[in-house]
């Protein structure tokens, strides 16, 4: 599988170019959910990211940044030397959803070389992102669609998948 890097721009309008297929293998995994999902996108995943480096992109922390959880914000802040209130205010923000995130992107931890200034104390949702080693993939079939808007890894396992004969 090849794994080549598109801004979120493009990637916006390659979906958009490809949505009905797309779709129509959404609803095909979400009406059938194989029993060989999990393998087949681990798989993907582990070549994916054999092939393709992080630090060559960072779209997800440039433009999307991760959902936090109180335990997120009292790890950081305490990586920041920060009372949680503090960071809280400084950094942090409740979307029109409730969930609380950065209050600005790219995500304020992210050096200009790509890497991540709080690696080890990364939220939780960054140590999952992009979600494709999650068990029970088929649960989260509808926000892969949306993520592949961002991730040029899960543009590409979605792409693979049209492939197989599921
Ligand atoms: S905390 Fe680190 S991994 Fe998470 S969005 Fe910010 S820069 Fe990216
Ligand atoms: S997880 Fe996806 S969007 Fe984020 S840096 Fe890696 S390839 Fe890019």
């Amino acid at each position: 599988m090849q794994i080549k890097y598109f801004s979120p721009e493009e990637l916006r309008k390659k979906c958009e170019n490809g949505r009905r297929e797309t779709d129509q293998l959404i609803k095909r995994l979400k009406k059938r959910d194989p029993d060989n999902l999990d393998d087949v996108v681990h798989t993907l995943h582990d070549e994916a990211f054999s092939r393709f480096d992080c630090l060559s992109c960072a779209n997800c922390c440039k433009t999307i940044g991760p959902r936090l959880i109180p335990a997120d914000i009292d790890r950081l802040a305490r990586a920041l030397k920060m009372k949680p209130s503090a960071f809280t205010e400084k950094y942090v923000e409740q979307d029109e959803d409730g969930d609380l995130v950065f209050r600005a992107h790219p995500c304020p931890f992210l050096l200009p070389d790509n890497f991540c200034m709080v690696y080890e104390q990364r939220p939780k949702a960054c140590r999952e992102y992009p979600h494709t080693d999650r068990k029970r993939f088929y649960q989260l079939l509808s926000l892969t669609r949306k993520n592949c808007e961002t991730c040029p890894v899960i543009f590409s396992i979605v792409e693979e998948l049209k492939y197989l004969d599921w």
